[in-house]
């Protein structure tokens, strides 16, 4: 047996000297670096004691080293499980009672808070990992050979684990294979025409699936190469589109690049395509960036627990306000959510989703796994419709989420810490349409008479408490919260009471 997802990215991979991957410094890495630097990694992994099937967790910032410890841990049989940046101590040490890896490897300016949480948790070893790829998993890996004989791993063999927000507060983490990661991005190297030619922009974190796994695995498997980022940067970006070809971002890089005068059709002659996906993309935005720079932007849809489960055509119409069609090897159904049957086109229901794109379940939560799973078919949580021309359009989110620059938010954790703070009687938090953001984080709050308290005492309060991206941008005071007749807080009414709460 071979290292399925590994075996297939070697198998594509172009000359050894081609160019893998560009740092804005202008250091290079050629895909031989990238196969030597992997088994380093894979090497050291294997030292530290990480046996197949082993989680290795990584809460570090966004660096080359990263992703070489990405492909280390696939070669040498483990898990991959990358943490948003933003997480809390408090948050990492859910993550790693949970997942109990065996490696965790953190910034060193968080080693001292986070080692009395590991070693609580029993992770058997603490790494460091920073910014400029510098750390001691890094010195581990530097003193290792460079080659390595990869783990056989099946297709159904975990790969990575991706933690979603919960919408009782618990995170849950998506056990995806081998397959599951192999089989999409090799579906979306060849929808979206990828070529060893390409040049994308890699501007996106990589803890997420959309950085992580639609960016970077479809690059490996077209043998293509990328710019490598820190974060986004307008000026940057526009700078490198002169000589990038593809730009995969979220809505909120569309919005800031359009409020930026050097955006003209010069400036995006050189690319061959920019996509969006992660959040919804206003129609407007479509619309005057194809004004702008003659480019339609094409948009995806997915989410962490599937990869991709729909784009626009490459050739075709890409409409505003649409998600496209199932990708090949997709199926994809409008269901009523009330007794489960397939809507006919044009009706809105359910996003049910099936393929080999479809994770394994939630680790360790079998019956949460088994509700999310509807005759074989995963609910996605995701309301929309499939149009007469068969593009499938997202009209809403059953769960209430808030997505925040392409983060997603639940509102019920946010409710949870502000209700435990000293005035609050209770509270609702709601997404109100913010320009750059597509969503600000809103808390609407009934405080106890006689308090005094304020919106900066609430956000005060917050501070450390949630991860910055999660916390309120505005928090307003009502009286009451509007209920139904069923006790139900209506937070439509809300969402329209507060809609121009951030000048929109
Ligand atoms: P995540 O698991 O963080 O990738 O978030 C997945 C959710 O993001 C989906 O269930 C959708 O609600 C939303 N989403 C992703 N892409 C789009 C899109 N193009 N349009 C609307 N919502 C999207």
């Amino acid at each position: 047996m071979t290292n399925h997802l590994f075996s297939l990215i070697r198998s594509r991979q172009p000359d050894p000297s081609r160019l893998f991957a560009e740092l804005p410094d202008g250091r290079r890495y050629d895909y031989g670096e990238m196969e030597r630097r992997s088994a380093q990694y894979a090497n050291a992994l294997v030292q530290l004691g990480v046996m197949p099937g082993d989680r290795v967790a990584l809460q570090v910032e966004k660096s080359l080293e990263a992703v070489f410890a990405y492909l280390g841990t696939v070669r040498a049989g483990a898990v991959f499980l990358p943490l948003n940046t933003a997480y809390t101590p408090s948050e990492i040490d859910y993550f790693l009672s949970d997942a109990e890896p065996a490696v965790f490897v953190c910034d060193p300016a968080q080693e001292a808070a986070l080692a009395p949480i590991a070693k609580a948790r029993g992770v058997g070893q603490l790494l460091t990992l920073d910014a400029a790829g510098a750390g001691t998993l890094r010195a581990a890996a530097d003193a290792q050979r460079t080659s390595f004989e990869d783990v056989a791993r099946g297709p159904d063999d975990l790969a990575a684990l991706l933690y979603t927000s919960g919408t009782t507060g618990r995170s849950k983490g998506a056990m995806l294979s081998h397959d599951n990661l192999a089989s999409n991005a090799q579906v979306l190297a060849e929808y979206w025409r990828f070529t060893p030619d390409d040049v994308l922009i890699h501007a996106l974190p990589i803890f997420h699936t959309h950085g992580l796994f639609v960016a970077i695995n479809a690059t490996l498997l077209a043998g293509s190469s990328m710019i490598f980022l820190p974060k986004f940067d307008a000026d940057l970006v526009l700078t490198l589109m002169g000589r990038a070809s593809v730009l995969m971002g979220v809505p909120t890089f569309y919005t800031r690049l359009l409020k930026h005068p050097g955006l003209t059709p010069e400036a995006a002659k050189a690319m061959r395509l920019f996509i969006s996906g992660s959040a919804p993309l206003l129609a407007e935005t479509h619309r005057e960036w194809r004004a702008r720079t003659a480019h339609a932007i094409l948009e995806r849809y997915g989410m962490t627990e599937t990869g991709m489960n729909t784009s626009n055509p490459y050739e075709g119409e890409r409409i505003a306000g649409t998600v496209g069609f199932p990708l090949p090897g997709v199926e994809l159904r409008v269901v009523d959510p009330e007794n489960g049957r397939e809507l006919i086109h044009g009706a809105i229901g359910m996003i049910e989703v099936k393929g080999p794109n479809v994770f394994k379940g939630y680790w360790r939560m079998p019956e949460k796994t088994a509700a999310e799973f509807h005759d074989g078919w995963f609910v996605t949580g995701d309301l929309g419709l499939i149009d007469t021309r068969g593009y499938v359009q997202i009209v809403g989110r059953g769960k209430d989420l808030v997505i925040t620059g392409g983060f997603n938010v639940y509102p019920k954790e946010i409710e949870t810490e502000i209700d435990a703070i000293d005035g609050v009687i209770e509270s609702a938090v709601i997404g109100v349409p913010h320009a750059d953001f597509g969503e600000g984080v809103t808390a609407v709050v009934v405080a106890r008479q006689g308090m005094g308290l304020t919106e900066a005492q609430v956000l005060g309060a917050l501070e450390g408490r949630l991860a910055r991206f999660k916390c309120p941008k505005r928090v307003v005071f009502l009286d009451d919260l509007p209920r139904n007749t069923m006790g139900k807080v209506q937070k439509n009414l809300l969402r329209e009471q507060f809609k121009g709460l951030y000048g929109g």
